[in-house]
Formats: C-alpha cells, structure tokens, sequence
C-alpha cells in the first residue's frame, strides 16, 4: 500500500514540526526540570489550530482529521513529549464536547476550548480499574436538578490547572453500557483535588482526582449521553 501525505498535511506537518522546534524543544528540558505547566505555549499552540484539530469549525476548531492530528502530535512530540500529550488529552475533550454534547453545550465551551482560553482534562482512570475502564465505579445519581459525582480518579492530566473535567462515570449497571460522561467545570461543589508530589514530567496529575466527595453539578453543566468506555488515553 502506498501512503503519501497530500499537499495540505505536508504543510501542516511543516507547520507542527516548526512549532516544536522554535517553541517546544528549547524549553522541554527545563519544564521538566521546573515542573512547569507551559499554559501561555498551549495558547500560542492553539492559534496553530492545534486546540481543536478535529473538531468542527464553527466553534474555531481546524476541522482536520485523525490522520492530521496524528502528524501533528508526531511533530510536537519531537519537541516535548508530555506537552504534546496534554494537548492531545485537551483535543479528546474538545472532540468529545463537538461530537456528543448539544448545541448550547457546543457554543458554551469550544469557542474557549478551541482558543485554549479554558483547558480541559479527560477522566477515565480509577485506582481501582486501571487499563479495565468498563470497570470504572465513580458513579452519578440524579438528585433533582442535580448529578451528584462519587468517586475517585488518578493519573488524571492536566488536574488542578484545567478548568474543565469530562468525568467517565456510572449512571446505570455494570459494564460499558453503563457508562456516562459529565462535564464538570472547575471549582464545582464537592471537588477536592488531593495534593501531590508525584507529577508527569511538567504536566500536573494528582491522584486521585475527585476524592470521595461529592460534587454536585447545575443541572445545565451536565450532559449524560453515553461514553465510549474504550477511548483511554
Ligand atoms: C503519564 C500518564 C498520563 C495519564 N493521563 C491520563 C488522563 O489524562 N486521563 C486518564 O483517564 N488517564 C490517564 N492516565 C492513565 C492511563 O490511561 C492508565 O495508566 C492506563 O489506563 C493503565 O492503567 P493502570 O496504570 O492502572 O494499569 P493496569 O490497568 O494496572 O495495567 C497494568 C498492566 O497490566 C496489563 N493488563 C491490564 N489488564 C489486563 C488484562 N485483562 N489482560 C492482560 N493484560 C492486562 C496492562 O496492559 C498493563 O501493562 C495517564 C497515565 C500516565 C502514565
């Protein structure tokens, strides 16, 4: 089979490749060392286009596809690789919100999302489940107009410097089925996020994430349509 980039992605690769070199790779070393989280260097990345790749324009996403995105991450990762994968965490929340969420949710948070004006982390692992996702017990009980968030997460990227969390959590039976996302935006009732010592080069993951608490989310912050209990980072 031959595979042959197409004019348009030699040029983002260039691009993404670039970007890396001049904006990543200087300072990967000393982030590292500094455990520093580069949030002016993700906002520069997302008037790249890189904030939204493959999410819908209309909400300033790039419209790419997974394709792109692949060479893109294959470029930034040359030059950073725990940068580069913080913002292919932060484009599966994007993706997530742009394919399953419904229009107000859509306008409410990927304009920001795509513009990395808010930064966003993905939550699937458990202590308890690991690798075994349709495992996951952090569940969410409906209370008027509230969902009411028990659980704990870890590893979770970007915790603690993002401003919003899609939560994979339990709102039916066992099993993949069984599973729902939730959006909880920062700073929501309940949320506690456990200090730490332990960090992934410079990006901040403190486990375990949502600690036991609950952590009740207005009524219009939620959306419970089903996840894909496979798609871990
Ligand atoms: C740097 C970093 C960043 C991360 N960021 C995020 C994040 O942003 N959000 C998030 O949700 N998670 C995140 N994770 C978590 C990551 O997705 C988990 O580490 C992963 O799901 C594996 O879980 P675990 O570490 O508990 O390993 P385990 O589930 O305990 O697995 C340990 C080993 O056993 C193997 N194994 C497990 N089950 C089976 C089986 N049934 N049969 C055969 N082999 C098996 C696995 O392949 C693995 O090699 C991050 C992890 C790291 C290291």
């Amino acid at each position: 089979m031959r595979f042959e980039l197409t004019e348009d992605q030699a040029m983002i690769q260039d691009a993404a490749r670039k970007f890396a070199d001049d904006r990543l790779k200087p300072h990967a070393a000393s982030w590292d060392e500094e455990k520093h989280f580069p949030v002016d260097v993700l906002k520069e990345s997302a008037a790249m286009g890189f904030a939204g790749i493959y999410t819908r324009e209309d909400v300033g996403g790039s419209g790419l596809s997974r394709v792109d995105a692949a060479l893109i991450f294959e470029q930034l990762s040359r030059g950073c690789v725990s940068t580069a994968a913080f913002i292919s965490i932060h484009n599966m929340v994007s993706w997530m919100i742009d394919t399953w969420g419904d229009e107000d949710q859509r306008q409410r948070w990927l304009p920001k999302l795509t513009a990395m004006d808010m930064i966003g982390s993905y939550c699937l692992t458990e202590p308890g489940s690991g690798s075994d996702a349709a495992s996951l017990r952090t569940k969410a009980v409906r209370d008027g107009d509230d969902y009411v968030l028990n659980g704990a997460k870890a590893f979770i990227s970007g915790a603690g410097a993002s401003d919003l969390y899609i939560v994979m959590c339990r709102t039916g039976g066992d099993g993949p089925k069984g599973v729902s996302a939730i959006v909880v935006e920062k700073d929501s009732r309940g949320c506690l996020l456990a200090p730490t010592k332990r960090r992934w080069a410079g990006i901040p993951s403190p486990p375990p994430w949502c600690h036991s608490k609950t952590a009740a989310c207005p009524r219009r912050t939620v959306w419970a349509k089903r996840a894909k209990a496979s798609c871990s980072p």
